[in-house]
């Protein structure tokens, strides 16, 4: 036969004196409530700090960087000229072996970067490649590039290669279409990386296509410019396509207004 344990002596004991003192009931003691098993719960000291994962685990996790991926990080506040043409150099060849777009990808003849100043104080950007563009390699060199030389040259009395000019997507869009939304989202890290590494203190979008892209704005042209917007800390003035002033030659007079506007703002007027 077992002993019967220290407890249960003290317990029978209790329960004789309690008697002899006249309780005859007990209260039930409250129903404990289950708790959940959390991390924390498990822990040996549940007040302590859990413990920090070690930086090299959380690296090791990391997927390695794809070689776009690797330029658009060495994209930083004050690059030197070199540093920003090697950059704009490695975003092109990146540009060159695109092939998210496939029907842009099927027409093309060549990829269209950009070109001009690295260091510029200005940046143009059209909507995307047209005929000329693509088969040239270079963004508005037809009758439309020739009216933007113009506007650069005669109207605001600067050089070409003063200045930067690219396109919201960098293939041409077959038939001279506008770039499809998802065309322009998939080239939009091309155009922020641009802007980025050369980091321009003004942009003039030319036409709706870029205006919309850059400012994630359906408004229309008509609306949009006249009136100094903010990219990233960067003013952005907005006029009509070349291409649409040599359909139409009296808006010529309203991107004149928006010239003067960008030029004043520049402190060359
Ligand atoms: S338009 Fe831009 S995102 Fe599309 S295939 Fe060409 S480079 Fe790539």
């Amino acid at each position: 036969m077992n002993r019967p344990s220290r407890l249960t002596d003290l317990l029978a004991d209790f329960f004789e004196d309690a008697n002899r003192a006249g309780v005859t009931d007990l209260p039930a003691a409250p129903a404990l409530e289950p708790v959940p098993l959390t991390e924390k719960a498990l822990r040996a000291d549940p007040g302590a700090e859990p413990p920090v994962q070690a930086p090299d685990d959380a690296m090791a996790k990391r997927p390695s960087q794809t070689p776009l991926e690797k330029t658009l990080a060495e994209i930083k506040p004050g690059l030197s000229t070199r540093a920003k043409e090697a950059i704009l150099r490695d975003l092109a060849r990146a540009v060159s072996a695109c092939v998210l777009c496939p029907e842009l990808v099927a027409n093309r003849t060549q990829t269209v970067f950009g070109v001009g100043n690295p260091d510029a104080e200005l940046v143009f950007i059209g909507e995307g490649p047209g005929v000329d563009e693509d088969r040239q390699g270079e963004p508005f060199v037809g009758r439309s590039g020739q009216l933007l030389t113009d506007i650069i040259v005669k109207g605001m009395k600067m050089r070409r290669e003063d200045v930067y000019i690219c396109n919201v997507v960098r293939c041409r869009p077959p038939g001279n279409r506008n770039p499809l939304p998802n065309e322009a989202a998939c080239c939009r890290p091309f155009l922020d990386g641009t802007l980025r590494t050369i980091a321009p203190k003004y942009i003039c979008c030319l036409g709706a296509v870029a205006a919309q892209n850059l400012l994630q704005t359906d408004q229309a042209i008509g609306r949009l410019r006249g009136k100094i917007h903010d990219y990233r800390g960067i003013q952005v003035v907005c006029t009509y396509h070349p291409a649409y002033l040599l359909r139409n030659p009296a808006a010529k007079r309203d991107t004149w207004e928006d010239i003067k506007l960008l030029l004043r703002r520049m402190g060359r007027m």
